[in-house]
């Protein structure tokens, strides 16, 4: 049978002091006293209130027993000989034993079962247009979430009743269970299949009409989310409790808004720097020109100097991205790819002879064949 837990024999907390386990102690002993108490099982009960007082009254041993779950040789081993009730297994395999059970067992995490829990975090993917990655948006999402019970507020019963301690484990929320291995007793901890973990039980007539003593029920979440300018492809965003519902009372966990980003066909973006490519003339390059170059802003005037190179890059300062700081923008790099003129008519090609002539070169010019008309017909956008 498993051993009750000692605190749980004073109706005290694992953390109480000295002087709320002696208060405990001394009107637990009263009651229970087999001079005054005369039912059944009082002398038994009694008897478990002092072992369990000598324990946890004694600095060493209490010490001894939160680490291993038992306070040395069994009480009464030692005055009752080596042979005692049960041979060797009891006594100082007891202990062995149970040392054994914690390390093998999954140690014996005697939280409270009853104590808050924070809710579990979920994670919710947003997909982001490019424009409103850069410049924020306010949008709703829908999620399920578990929350708690609008009627019972989490405690899962009904208004005016309360839950027992599960008598299966004393509102431990584990039960201990034993196996006879090589090695003599194996202890083993397992959630209580009474409570769940719990430690305390609804009767199902107590249970709350709403969520049926869950406590929680599973809700279609809205929430208004306020996308923040300057968000790039892969950064999160926690929303502080709009997770799942916690435990007894606990807070609600967290949201976590993963975002993607859909690309852009005109601009590209690297962190706050947006870059764009902008074809200009040969004519544009040589001559120099203003041109509207596309920004995420909308479009700006940008000189092209006489006689500017193909991939020249120029900066347009504050025309990036937005800092998610709120610390100015990033800026706009425009690169220039100046297009050689293609199937030239008559004219352009009379003229362009002329252009070499005036810079003394000696360029006669290719008619171009069949192929090369066809070769300019795949290689058209
Ligand atoms: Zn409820
Ligand atoms: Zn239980």
């Amino acid at each position: 049978m498993a051993e009750q837990d000692l605190y749980d024999v004073l109706g005290v907390k694992k953390d109480a002091s000295e002087a709320e386990i002696k208060r405990a102690y001394r009107k637990l002993a009263a009651k229970y006293h087999p001079d005054v108490n005369h039912e059944a099982g009082a002398e038994e009960k009694f008897k478990k209130i002092n072992e369990a007082y000598e324990t946890l009254s004694d600095e060493q041993k209490r010490a001894q027993y939160d680490q291993y779950g038992s306070a040395g040789p069994q009480a009464g081993f030692g005055g009752q000989g080596g042979f005692g009730q049960g041979g060797f297994s009891q006594g100082g395999f007891g202990d062995f034993s149970d040392i054994f059970g914690d390390l093998f067992g999954g140690g014996r995490a005697r939280r409270d079962p009853s104590a808050p829990r924070q809710g579990r975090d979920l994670q919710y993917t947003m997909t982001l247009d490019f424009m409103d990655a850069i410049f924020g948006k306010e949008t709703t999402i829908k999620y399920n979430r578990s929350a708690e019970c609008d009627t019972c507020h989490g405690s899962g019963v009904k208004p005016g009743k309360s839950a027992h301690t599960c008598s299966t484990c004393h509102g431990q929320g584990y039960v201990l269970r034993q196996r006879q291995t090589m090695m003599g007793v194996m202890q083993s901890q397992e959630v209580c299949p009474t409570c769940g973990g719990k430690g305390q039980v609804i009767d199902p007539a107590d249970q709350c009409d709403t969520c049926h003593g869950a406590g929680v029920v599973d809700e279609r979440h809205e929430l208004k989310v306020k996308v923040p300018q300057g968000i790039d492809d892969g950064q999160q965003m926690r929303l502080q409790g709009q997770g799942e519902a916690g435990q007894n009372g606990g807070p609600y966990g967290d949201l976590y808004i993963i975002f993607k980003v859909t690309p852009s066909r005109e601009f590209k973006r690297d962190g706050d720097t947006i870059n764009v490519d902008q074809d200009i003339s040969i004519s544009q390059a040589a001559l120099g020109d203003h041109i509207q170059a596309k920004t995420v802003h909308g479009d700006v005037d940008l000189k092209i100097p006489a006689g500017t190179q193909s991939e020249t890059r120029f900066r347009l300062r504050g025309k990036g991205v937005p800092r998610i700081n709120g610390n100015g923008n990033g800026d706009e790099y425009v690169t220039i790819h100046v297009k050689t003129p293609k199937n030239l008519n008559k004219r352009q090609r009379e003229a362009m002879l002329a252009f070499a002539a005036a810079s003394g070169e000696d360029v006669k010019g290719v008619k171009p064949g069949f192929f090369d008309r066809l070769k300019d017909a795949f290689e058209e956008k």
